[in-house]
């Protein structure tokens, strides 16, 4: 009997399990390889004080179709983010409030329009590109040889401007402006629709709905699905492609397929060796692509008691490493909630202290604004994703300048029956969750094809 299988997926992330849901739908025979003894990948579950949350991946737009339908099969229900209320925002040396995310209430009538203007270069920009071949436009190379810090200095005059931008970036990839390529920032927002629908909660934003119970519990159910068919704890260490039959190798077994999905976030497929070697450019690409430092927290009271002083518990400021967080506290108010998260340089050297320090940190910020109430929390949890050896950053790789522009077209091109998925190779909402569905759906149809 052939033991050869159709297909193997590598990755039980929401990718890897996307792919593998729909090439079992098509009766093929596959095998899901997960190095983790969990599923879910940079989604996860955690608790605080007793309830169910997401500590990785978590919120959802509406316009994420494919998230939203698992999600409605699998029943698990969604509500909006609270955003009734103040917003705190501290840019450039001044801090305000505003109502719900109306961040223009904060800015002068001359900050106004130069935010006009800004918005609109931007837009200009992002016309011009193609989100599944951003290489291809013909200022692909300009674009990608600067990176958003060098590029906002000139945009903008204004530092209250300059210092929002510094704030999104590094809330988009958990890195510095100075770090990442301006074409690479365009095209990561022409793909979630937009500069104000990735960084919004509010209608149809990317932060706009939660999960009851948590996304990770849809992770959870696809693997159940997949049944025998997905073996964890199996770090793939090798892919031999050089006779016809994909070989792959893990430490205590070996599986041999006509096909191979790669569902690893591109900066760790490095701890794979391919037989024949990958493209020098696939490799350039994966060595030169860097993952964000993220540590995200959450922290439990008894009740929401910013709400009652007229706050929605949104915080974002420049001048603080515990930002931006959120109000995420479960609809029926059984626990005030807050989430947030430290990003990029702040995660990097809160990453050298402790859980203790980085409680003591958010506690000193929520009591400066919602005060002496915050200061005795039920409860604290937070995970550096820069530790976690299976992830090693999040939410997602991003390219400083020079990368893209140069080796940016091999990041979807199969190795002869390799094929790449993965939310990094997402066209639409790269980074995020739906990302991870987009990519494994088109790998799996790649290798659907290559099977007929
Ligand atoms: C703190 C945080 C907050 C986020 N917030 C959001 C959000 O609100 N909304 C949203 O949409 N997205 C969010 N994201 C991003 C989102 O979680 C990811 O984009 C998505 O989960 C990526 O899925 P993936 O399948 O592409 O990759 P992964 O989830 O990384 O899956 C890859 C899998 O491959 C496994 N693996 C790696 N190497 C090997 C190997 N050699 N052999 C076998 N297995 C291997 C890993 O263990 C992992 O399980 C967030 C992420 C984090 C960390």
């Amino acid at each position: 009997m052939d033991s050869t299988l159709d297909a193997v997926v590598i990755g039980a992330g929401f990718s890897g399990l996307n792919a593998a849901r729909i090439l079992r739908g098509e009766g093929k025979n596959i095998v899901v390889l997960e190095a983790r003894d969990r599923v879910g990948g940079r989604t996860k579950h955690g608790q605080i004080a007793g309830l169910d949350i997401d500590l990785g991946g978590m919120w959802l737009a509406p316009s994420q179709v494919r998230l939203v339908e698992l999600a409605d099969r699998m029943n698990v229900g969604r509500y909006p983010t609270y955003l009734a209320g103040k917003s705190v925002l501290t840019m450039a040396g001044k801090t305000g409030l505003v109502n719900g995310e109306d961040f223009t209430e904060f800015l002068t009538i001359q900050e106004k329009i130069q935010a006009y203007l800004l918005l609109r270069k931007i837009n200009h920009l992002l016309s011009a590109l193609d989100e599944a071949d951003p290489w291809g436009s013909p200022q692909s190379k300009k674009l990608d040889s600067t990176s958003v810090e060098i590029w906002l200095c000139e945009a903008t005059k204004s530092e209250r401007l300059r210092s929002l931008i510094r704030v999104i970036c590094a809330s988009l990839f958990c890195a510095e402006t100075s770090q990442v390529s301006l074409l690479f920032f365009l095209n990561y927002l022409k793909g979630g629709g937009g500069l104000e629908s990735m960084i919004s909660a509010d209608t149809g934003g990317g932060q706009n709905l939660l999960f009851h119970g948590g996304v990770h519990q849809i992770a959870r159910n696809m693997a159940q699905e997949l049944g025998s068919t997905l073996r964890l704890n199996e770090p793939v260490h090798s892919i031999d492609v050089s006779n016809g039959i994909a070989v792959v190798n893990t430490q205590s077994a070996q599986f041999r397929a006509r096909r191979v999905i790669v569902a690893v976030p591109p900066t760790l497929t490095n701890k794979i060796n391919f037989n024949p070697p990958l493209p020098s450019a696939q490799t350039a690409l994966h060595t030169r692509l860097s993952m964000g430092s993220v540590i995200k927290f959450w922290i439990a009271y008894p009740t929401p008691f910013w709400r009652q002083q007229g706050f929605n518990g949104s915080i974002v400021r420049d001048d603080r490493p515990a930002s931006p967080c959120f109000d995420v506290s479960p609809p029926n108010g059984e626990l005030g909630l807050i989430a947030g998260f430290f990003e990029a340089d702040h995660a990097i050297h809160a990453g050298d202290s402790n859980t203790l320090h980085r409680r003591e940190t958010v506690i000193a910020m929520l009591a400066a604004h919602f005060g002496e109430q915050a200061l005795n929390p039920l409860d604290y949890i937070d995970v550096d994703w820069s530790r976690e050896e299976w992830s090693k950053g999040c939410y997602g790789a991003f390219a400083p300048p020079g990368v893209m522009s140069h080796y940016g077209n091999s990041i979807r091109t199969p190795h002869h029956s390799i094929h790449w998925a993965g939310t990094e190779t997402a066209t639409q909402w790269a980074g995020y969750i739906e990302g991870a569905l987009q990519a494994g759906e088109r790998a799996a149809h790649e290798v659907l094809r290559g099977l007929r």
